[in-house]
């Protein structure tokens, strides 16, 4: 039986599960997030596990940030300067691929999520999509031409402004870089500053929700009119909470205001400003997506006078040995 790694590394705990896909997923394995040494001793360890009974063809990891993604870079696969103590510098997709000889593939928690909703969750099939999830931070994918956008770093559209009433809303944003920024005004930290108790103890009607609604519908509309994806993921513990996504999608309807002609009707908002599908297994399926995708481009680009492309596994000297066995 031939399977993949997923590794969903998260700021508190790291998911690992190995399958091909949502039918044959093995059951996640939960594990801290301690020191970077410990917790990939501890990966290790599940992957040589299960690498015993199955033939092992690749590793997708979907890290918290921010990361190295350019495969090209000589600190491909790292983790940069984080808040997080000891984490600043990790060398995590070099080790994995040292310590099992296959190629690793190497994202963001958000993209890879994305790209799990997108090869078989609330995207599926389509190529041009984002996924948010709002919980103690903002965190957005961005798929275009069915990869994850990178730029010189990956995009971060948590932080973008939204525009605040500080009448309606004198709360001034909890971010420590820009204050009222997205993430400093709708993340679960954001609602519980503001009103000084978690959102999750809050009713459902409870009027913080429509302000939540407003600055999310705002982020909507600007993704939107930036990237035209065919559909947005949005899930989180804030973003699935039932009063926010139905107010989301009447508020964005209203920001549009009849300018992109595809979204001019309740059942297109409805169809396009969605819940994720896959629950708290995008990230680990959209790790194993990932690896997918990059075996397959190191199988075609096996073949004599094949192009050679950014992002195929040859392009880093740790993908070699797969290459040449
Ligand atoms: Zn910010």
């Amino acid at each position: 039986m031939s399977m993949f790694a997923g590794v969903e590394m998260g700021g508190t705990k790291v998911m690992v599960a190995f399958g091909t896909g949502p039918e044959d997923l093995s059951a996640p394995v939960r594990i801290p997030t301690t020191t970077p040494e410990e917790t990939l001793t501890n990966v290790e360890r599940l992957i040589a596990g299960a690498a015993t009974g199955a033939r092992l063809l690749g590793i997708g990891v979907a890290t918290f940030g921010p990361a190295r993604l350019e495969r090209t870079a000589p600190d491909w696969g790292t983790l940069l300067p984080t808040p997080k103590p000891g984490w600043g510098g990790a060398v995590i997709g070099p080790r994995l691929a040292d310590a099992f000889g296959v190629p690793v593939a190497f994202e963001t928690d958000v993209n890879g999520a994305a790209m799990g909703e997108g090869r078989w969750g609330a995207a599926r099939g389509l190529g041009d999509h984002v996924y948010v999830t709002i919980g103690t931070g903002v965190g957005v994918g961005l798929i275009v031409n069915g990869a994850p956008l990178h730029g010189a770093l990956h995009p971060e559209a948590g932080h973008i402004k939204v525009r605040r009433d500080p009448a309606r809303d004198p709360f001034e944003g909890c971010c420590p870089f820009h204050g009222d920024c997205l993430e400093g005004l709708v993340s679960g930290p954001a609602i519980a500053a503001r009103v000084g108790q978690p959102g999750e103890t809050l009713s459902a009607d409870d009027p913080v929700w429509d302000l939540i609604a407003d600055y999310l519908a705002q982020a909507m509309a600007t993704l939107t009119f930036v990237t035209a994806p065919e559909r947005i993921v949005i899930g989180g513990g804030v973003g699935s909470h039932p009063a926010v996504l139905l107010a989301t999608q009447r508020r964005l309807a209203k920001e549009l205001n009849g300018y992109m002609p595809h979204l001019t009707s309740d059942e297109a908002i409805q169809a396009y400003l969605v819940r994720p599908a896959l629950g708290d297994r995008s990230g680990v399926l959209g790790a194993i997506a990932l690896a997918q995708t990059l075996f397959n481009s190191s199988q075609t680009t096996k073949a004599p006078d094949a192009p050679v492309s950014r992002g195929t596994p040859e392009e880093h000297p740790h993908d070699r040995r797969q290459l040449d066995g």
